[in-house]
């Protein structure tokens, strides 16, 4: 008999690898699962462009069908587009089949409430704890049905052209490279800037879920072709999507890889230059963003990591901007989740009404980020806290998610990491020398707190 191992939900949504630990076995008991969480009604269903989309939605269908709910079935859209669909059609909630950025082999699923938020994590141990359930399905008479809508692009691009200034993007006449990845991007953002005036030069722009251009993941080094190209052709922008398009990531007019919590930093600017307000990000963002929040104005307030903390977090408060420094932009004007189609056009208003991202980004405050990871075995993880929490009491310690001593020249964020045995540090300053002596003095009460061997 095949050991099968039972996928969680992770930080965002539940993940693995196709076949192993994510089978259409499993999609069904899936279905099944959150179709009894929400007890019944109409529920979105989206896929992104991966090659086992069809195989894992029509179990979730099954399963979903079996158990009382309706779905409405959206077809290949952007996780953002569905996220603003649920609501704006007043559906139950929704379920996306993507795995965002993760490589071809993986896929998952990721559920939505009735306000196109993402599920809770309280909310999603309900559904988990549900897996495995043995369920009786609902009488012949009771199944669910499906039907196919055709809308899901249109009503979520229809918003966005609306809210930003599509005169003055016009008459800048932007031009713009735009990478999808051969995600779910293809059908939304190329026709997005185009009908905002923008000349659109398009990199894997057909759906294709063995992404045979780049790895879905927007990071540096699978952006060199992108980067190349504004270059070449003397682009105002460049804009890249993961798998599902709920990230943007942009390269600057000089074909400069511009990091997440850099766009961020650029785009609450010009947000507090219009209004004042909160601007949310998780507390692994560079210090430039609280900088330039603060330089104009505005307040700035930290969360544990996870888009759907941060996106939670927005709508309680009433911010104004929220962003994680992986590319994930939310614009609580058209709601509160990662929205890259939103963040695409928020940018090209940007840099079409005057603004050279070039000049907006080196005019941040530098900052020299160092990356670091201990391996900690299980059994002492408990004397790493009790040694973090000893020098708690004596620094400045921001403890919403790890602990982040806070010092003159800069912070040094030591957390546990969820899936492996280590503590991972992140240590910014002004200085490389600094960062690397915050660095080295977390390391070492790392260190210092483990069992001599
Ligand atoms: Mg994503």
């Amino acid at each position: 008999m095949a050991t099968s191992v039972q996928p969680r939900f992770g930080t965002n949504g539940v993940r693995g690898v196709v076949g192993k630990e994510i089978t259409a076995d499993f999609a069904l008991r899936f279905g099944g699962a959150v179709g009894a969480f929400f007890g019944g009604g109409r529920i979105a269903v989206a896929t992104d462009t991966r090659t086992s989309k069809d195989m894992l939605s029509q179990a979730l269908l099954a399963g979903l069908t079996s158990s009382g709910c309706d779905v409405v079935h959206l077809g290949e859209i952007p996780t953002p587009a569905l996220q603003y669909y649920v609501p704006a059609r007043r559906l139950q909630g929704g379920v996306t089949v993507t795995a965002s950025h993760n490589p071809a082999e993986f896929n998952g699923f990721k559920v939505v409430g009735a306000d196109g938020m993402d599920a809770s994590r309280d909310e999603e141990r309900r559904i988990e704890s549900s897996f495995d359930e043995v369920r009786t399905p609902v009488s012949w008479d009771r199944c669910g049905r499906v039907t196919q809508a055709a809308d899901g692009v249109a009503v979520y691009l229809e918003d966005i052209l609306l809210r930003v200034d599509g005169a003055a993007i016009r008459a800048g006449a932007p031009r713009i490279v735009v990478d999808c990845a051969n995600g779910a991007a293809v059908h939304t953002t190329p026709d997005l800037l185009r009908r905002l005036g923008c000349t659109v030069l398009t990199l894997n722009g057909h759906p294709d879920g063995t992404f045979p251009g780049r790895p879905p993941e927007p990071k540096e080094e699978n952006l060199r072709e992108l980067a190349r190209l504004v270059v070449q052709t003397g682009a105002d922008l460049g804009i890249a999507h993961d798998g599902d398009a709920d990230r943007a990531v942009f390269i600057d007019d000089r074909g400069r890889y511009v990091h997440g919590d850099r766009a961020l930093a650029v785009m609450a600017r010009a947000v507090l230059a219009k209004r004042k307000g909160l601007i949310v990000t998780p507390v692994t963002s560079s210090s430039c963003v609280e900088d330039v929040v603060l330089e104009a104005g505005g307040t700035l307030e930290y969360t544990a990591v996870g888009a759907p903390t941060v996106s939670r977090r927005m709508k309680e408060t009433g911010a104004l901007l929220g962003g994680e420094e992986s590319g994930g932009l939310m614009f609580p004007e058209l709601h509160f989740a990662k929205d890259g189609g939103m963040a695409a056009a928020r940018m090209v208003e940007l840099v079409a009404t005057g603004t050279r991202l070039s000049e907006a980004v080196d005019a941040l405050p530098p900052y020299v980020l160092v990356r670091r990871s201990v391996p900690v075995a299980p059994e002492a993880h408990d004397a790493v806290v009790g040694a973090l929490l000893d020098v708690a009491r004596r620094e400045k310690v921001l403890t919403v998610d790890g602990f982040k001593f806070i010092r003159n020249e800069g912070w040094v964020l030591v957390r546990p990491s969820g899936t492996e045995p280590l503590f991972r540090l992140y240590a910014e300053a002004k200085k490389a020398e600094d960062a690397e002596t915050l660095a080295k003095f977390a390391e070492d009460l790392i260190r210092g707190a483990l069992p001599r061997a």
